[in-house]
């Protein structure tokens, strides 16, 4: 079986994890998303693949979610003792291998989706894993704060502002020349069922459904998604402040009617919103809580016999 999953960092990550573990016969592609990219101290940062890539390949700091295990700060601590801005986000040691690494390559004209690739190589993480596109393509954020109205990166308003200033609204610069990376579309054509992970309803699915031509290729397949909101609140992380960015309620409900009844054939959610309910969908209601990886598997392995059930 293909498995095609679109991800982004730690719900797509984990999901991914449990989903290897409950079919370890399958292909799975996994399309992430680089829209949280950003470029620090003249590297190439790709947050959301590296996380799938360190859950897969166990070099992740299990309890933070990103970033490597067993992690050391020297370099950030002696930029900053240089006064070099930005000090919010946390680059480690070990970490900071893997973006020279890929902004070497870069520098070198090797598109994103080879240096994944070849990153890859090393952590082995029993996926193939593509960027949702080569092409540069960036999501930023309209606040407005003492400083006026303005847009940041994403990483200056989720990391440094933890999204404590409202968002105004979502802009993923870049977006209306990018071009799915190369073999995102024929993964999709063939894949046999299409897993929609937790993973951030507008910041991290919602911008590889922005890349033209994938939410279209995803429009005639089985298409199964799990909820990232559970009884009204995101499990972890601030995905509430994003989707009432973009006026959606943080409800299982209007996150599936977010996705749209044409691009979602099944949809998991927790047992306290068994309610939820949309014409065209079926829903299923299951415990949908990754505490560890033996139940990530369980919740992976629902959605696949939904898919293949759906999929008939
Ligand atoms: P990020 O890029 O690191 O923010 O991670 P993702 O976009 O992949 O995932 C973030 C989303 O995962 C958040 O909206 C969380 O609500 C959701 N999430 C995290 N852990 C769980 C879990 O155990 N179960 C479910 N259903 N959702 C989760
Ligand atoms: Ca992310």
């Amino acid at each position: 079986m293909h498995i095609v999953s679109l991800a982004g960092g730690i719900g797509g990550a984990r999901f991914l994890r449990g989903l290897r573990a409950a079919d370890p016969a399958a292909t799975i592609t996994v399309i992430g998303n680089t829209g949280d990219d950003i470029t620090l101290f003249g590297l190439r940062v790709c947050p959301d693949l590296d996380t799938v890539m360190y859950t897969l390949g166990d070099g992740i700091d299990e309890e933070q979610g990103w970033g490597r295990a067993k992690e050391s700060h020297v370099v950030k601590e002696e930029l900053a003792a240089y006064g070099v801005e930005p000090q919010w986000f946390g680059l480690g040691d070990r970490d900071l291998a893997t973006h020279i690494v890929r902004s070497q390559m870069l520098e070198a004209g090797y598109p994103l989706s080879q240096i994944t690739e070849a990153l890859t190589t090393r952590w082995q993480p029993g996926v193939r894993l593509l960027p949702m596109s080569d092409d540069r393509c960036e999501t930023h954020v309209v606040i407005e704060d003492e400083h006026g109205r303005r847009a940041v990166h994403f990483q200056e308003w989720w990391v440094r502002l933890r999204a404590s200033v409202p968002a105004q609204s979502f802009a993923l610069v870049g977006v209306d020349t990018a071009r799915p990376a190369p073999g995102v579309l024929e993964a999709i054509e063939e894949a046999d069922v299409v897993i929609l992970p937790p993973s951030n309803p507008v910041v991290s699915i919602g911008t590889i459904l922005q890349v033209p031509g994938i939410r279209d290729a995803l429009l005639p397949k089985t298409v199964v998604g799990v909820s990232p909101i559970i009884g009204g609140a995101p499990v972890r992380g601030m995905a509430d402040a994003c989707l009432t960015a973009i006026g959606v309620k943080t409800t299982a409900q209007a996150v599936l009617e977010l996705y749209g009844s044409d691009l979602i054939d099944g949809w998991l959610v927790a047992e306290e919103d068994a309610r939820v309910a949309l014409d065209g969908v079926r829903v299923v209601a299951r415990p949908i809580l990754m505490h560890d990886v033996a139940a990530a598997a369980d919740i992976a392995r629902t959605t696949l016999d939904l898919a293949q059930e759906l999929a008939r």
